[in-house]
């Protein structure tokens, strides 16, 4: 068994689609699960929806909704011939089943609501694909992925039941009836048939939750870039492709900030060793890059950086130390308010934290460390981080930066810049 997954890019327009048959078809009739995200800004769209509805504004919901759905409608009628209608019928239960929704009054939370419109995303898109395959004579079953993926209700970024998630893949026909699958990333439902998301972007986690569950022999995310850089080649043209990555760098490189992958997928595939490929659907020829176990040879420096940064800055009231006692209370803000810290630096009476700049998040921070601390803010830093730099790379790429705050280990500097 093998697990393909493709990205909302890959399925952004009729061209792209037709583009991933051709992969499909080249890869030939072998088992195969295939997970697809929501076409294009799908998502993005569907989040304006509940918004709009949660908001309390039903007829701007309806009429956003509605450009949802002729998009899908248009791409369904350009692809699809003989099953077209049939395609129609499971597209209109879809839009129905959202659309009763958005003339109710919102009685439970917003994320609640979100993850019951915006799961939609991803139902459309692979009724539409895989009609078309199946017209193209790439035979394949289509699955409802809510009756495998069994989270909690933490509504939009839902945890896996692993163990009930297993039962309902072994029982599952999924996979049984034909040697292709076409299932969705990115939503599961709740014991109660509530839909739940697992963050922005996780199908590349879905991909590799069935890749676990299967132990696959590989899973490949097919993407629009040539694999995995060494940097953002929109911000540094000289990026270069990373081809052998250990599962050990890509964490790192996602705890960084690098938007590679997305940072759940890693530990179902480590954990049983199934190797990553990331591919270019533009350019299958190309060799793209493998993650995997094997500790990576010599790599070059690998850049991130992350913009929109806030540095918090703590200083003792009365000149007493920052001990023991005030880290662990901040500490437990973080986990109370779910922030990671992007760089602490720790000093006799006084302390720096560094934050995605999240201002409901970080005002809550700044009034409760109050109590101890005398609080300053500053916003809009860049924080760069370069993996397995050089002295030399360091100092041509900070030359003339206004340094804020300098961190270095054997293996990576972070440099925080106004
Ligand atoms: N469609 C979802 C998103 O845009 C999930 C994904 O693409 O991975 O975030
Ligand atoms: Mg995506």
């Amino acid at each position: 068994m093998k697990v393909f997954k493709f990205g909302g890019a890959s399925v952004s327009s009729v061209e792209r689609i037709q583009k991933v048959a051709e992969i499909i078809k080249d890869y030939g009739k072998k088992d195969l699960i295939i997970i697809i995200s929501a076409m294009g800004k799908t998502t993005n769209a569907l989040e304006k929806v509940a918004e709009a509805f949660y908001a309390g504004k039903t007829s701007e919901a309806l009429s956003l909704f509605d450009v949802v759905k002729q998009n899908h409608l248009t791409t369904a009628k350009y692809l699809l011939v003989t099953s077209y209608n049939a395609t129609l019928n499971l597209l209109t239960d879809f839009f129905t089943e959202v659309e009763w929704l958005l003339h109710d009054k919102p009685v439970r939370t917003f994320d609640y609501y979100y993850d019951q419109v915006v799961c939609v995303g991803e139902l459309l898109s692979t009724c539409i694909v895989s009609a078309f395959l199946n017209e193209k004579g790439i035979e394949n079953e289509w699955g409802d992925v809510r009756d495998i993926i069994r989270t909690d209700n933490n509504f939009r970024e839902a945890n896996i039941h692993w163990q009930q998630t297993s039962e309902n893949l072994a029982n599952s026909d999924i996979s049984k009836r034909s040697n292709i699958c076409i299932t969705q990333g990115f939503i599961g439902s709740t014991d109660q048939n509530e839909s739940t998301t697992l963050g922005r972007e996780g199908s590349d986690y879905t991909a590799a939750i069935f890749a676990n569950l299967y132990a696959a022999e590989s899973l490949t995310i097919w993407k629009d870039v040539e694999g995995v850089m060494n940097a953002d080649p929109k911000e540094y043209p000289e990026a270069t492709l990373l081809s052998d990555l250990s599962f050990n760098e890509v964490i790192e490189m996602a705890f960084y900030g690098a938007q590679v992958i997305h940072p759940k997928t890693i530990k179902p595939l480590q954990n049983l060793k199934i190797p990553l490929h990331v591919k270019s659907f533009i350019n299958p020829a190309l060799k793209g890059t493998t993650i995997s176990n094997k500790p990576g040879h010599h790599l070059p420096p690998i850049i991130i950086n992350k913009s929109k940064q806030v540095l918090v800055h703590l200083q003792s009231q009365d000149f007493s130390f920052v001990g023991e006692q005030p880290i662990s209370e901040l500490y437990k803000q973080f986990c109370y308010l779910n922030i990671k810290p992007n760089l602490i630096q720790t000093g006799a009476v006084s302390l720096q934290v560094c934050l995605d700049n999240r201002p409901d998040k970080i005002e809550q921070i700044a009034v409760s460390a109050s109590e101890i601390f005398d609080v300053q803010i500053e916003k809009e830093l860049s924080l760069l981080t370069i993996r397995h730099y050089t002295e030399e790379l360091l100092q041509k790429m900070v030359a003339d930066r206004d340094i804020v705050l300098m961190q270095k280990t054997k293996e990576t500097v972070q440099v925080l810049y106004r």
